[in-house]
């Protein structure tokens, strides 16, 4: 039995947790998975069905739902001064292939409620409030991730998007026009006062301290590498220990420093070897070529550098004793993003008068608004989930905790739109 909440302001404009709890549920049908999870991969069928579920709720909520040339989805409520840019709230329907329900679904559902609550109560708003649904934020299926944000901060051009190919080949322009989201304004073209974004915390720390906000400043520095090591294969009979150039055994003595550097910057950074090709891979032969990713970051920009100073001198060395040669490239540099100071007050404000527990947190993974902080005051809200555990079917948060994100987003949204002044 499922105890619902309603969260209120005064007068009757209040979030419906059990309408949200209701939307995130039946979403879930879209690409639902036997676990419980969803495998609704980036402008696949599943991806299309969730997209014309997004419209027709958002237009029975007197929304006008539009797209533009990159498949990114805007539910459009008018304001008294409908020449406003509008306050705007997002995050994304696609998932992992593995995925749970809430990664993302949260942010457009919970801004869904928000919406949901301004038509119900009749309250306009003086800017237009607008709902996106960005395209590809996981980047699992066409990488990388949060694509489309991208496009629109200008990050990425639209064409280098439209031609990346998933690994069955297809295009992904050619993808959008199947499910028949590429419309015809140009990504990006579309001002905007202000951005919002609810998520799961997709870490331990909320649920761990027992708070229901978390009130997120930034997303920490991180850097990727792609490591290459070269030995040689040999007999695993008969090639002596002392004469072997092993590439999988460099490789291990490689991921355990990784993870000492980063444990060399403790409690803040992390470091994370994920993925590995071992060559040739067969069971009676020393391996000759390992291929494997680093994931480094912290939210200090500083501490970044001084780790990967620390891989490009230990890793090298490690090679050499190891009797292999390594080829190490940096492929990713997000620099740490710092929210905008008047926009965390928002949230801040917003939780502590509706009297959840809160703290101040930097996000781990990266999202679409970090893209956004490059172009318009931006801040994140976050909620617990059970163990911190995302990027899995078996994510979990609770309804009344869904409820309070909402809350809280509703909250600085109106404070927003009571702050600025957009002229
Ligand atoms: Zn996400």
């Amino acid at each position: 039995m499922t105890q619902h909440t309603t969260a209120t302001h005064g007068s009757n404009l209040g979030i419906d947790g059990q309408a949200l709890w209701s939307d995130l549920m039946e979403t879930a049908r879209f690409g639902g998975t036997p676990k419980g999870g969803i495998r609704r991969l980036t402008l696949t069928a599943e991806d299309r069905q969730v997209r014309d579920w997004f419209v027709r709720t958002c237009e029975a909520l007197g929304c006008t739902v539009t797209h533009d040339s990159m498949g990114n989805q805007f539910a459009r409520r008018p304001g008294q001064d409908d020449s406003l840019p509008p306050i705007t709230i997002g995050s994304h329907l696609d998932t992992q292939p593995t995925g749970g329900k809430y990664d993302g679904i949260l942010g457009v559902l919970g801004g869904l409620a928000v919406l949901r609550a301004l038509h119900r109560s009749g309250y306009v708003t003086r800017h237009p409030i607008e709902l996106i649904n960005w395209t590809n934020e996981e980047g699992s299926r066409f990488t990388p991730p949060m694509m489309c944000s991208g496009v629109f901060a200008g990050v990425f051009t639209e064409q280098e998007v439209l031609d990346k190919r998933d690994r069955a080949g297809k295009r992904f322009g050619d993808e959008l026009e199947a499910i028949g989201y590429r419309g015809s304004e140009p990504c990006g073209q579309h001002p905007v006062t202000a951005y919002f974004e609810l998520h799961i915390e997709q870490g331990p720390i909320l649920e761990a301290e027992e708070k229901t906000i978390g009130i997120v400043t930034g997303v920490q520095g991180a850097r990727w590498y792609e490591a290459t090591v070269t030995g040689k294969d040999a007999h695993a009979g008969s090639t002596p220990m002392p004469m072997r150039h092993d590439a999988l055994l460099a490789a291990a003595r490689m991921i355990e420093t990784v993870s000492e550097v980063a444990l060399s910057h403790a409690p803040t950074a992390v470091g994370t070897v994920g993925l590995i090709e071992n060559q040739p891979n067969s069971n009676n032969v020393v391996p000759g070529e390992v291929f494997f990713t680093i994931d480094m970051r912290d939210p200090d920009d500083a501490v970044v550098r001084r780790m990967e100073e620390q891989l490009y001198s230990q890793l090298p060395e490690i090679a050499q004793r190891s009797g292999v040669t390594l080829d190490i490239v940096r492929i990713w540099d997000a620099p740490a993003v710092h929210f905008n100071p008047a926009c965390i007050d928002m949230v801040e404000a917003a939780a502590m008068e509706s009297g959840y527990s809160a703290r101040r947190i930097v996000s781990g993974p990266g999202h679409d608004a970090a893209y956004m902080a490059r172009i318009t005051p931006t801040a994140m809200i976050f909620v617990p989930c059970a163990d911190g555990l995302s990027h899995n079917e078996a994510e979990s948060i609770t309804e009344q905790d869904a409820t309070a994100g909402a809350d809280v987003l509703l909250r600085a949204v109106l404070k927003a739109d009571a702050a600025f002044n957009s002229r």
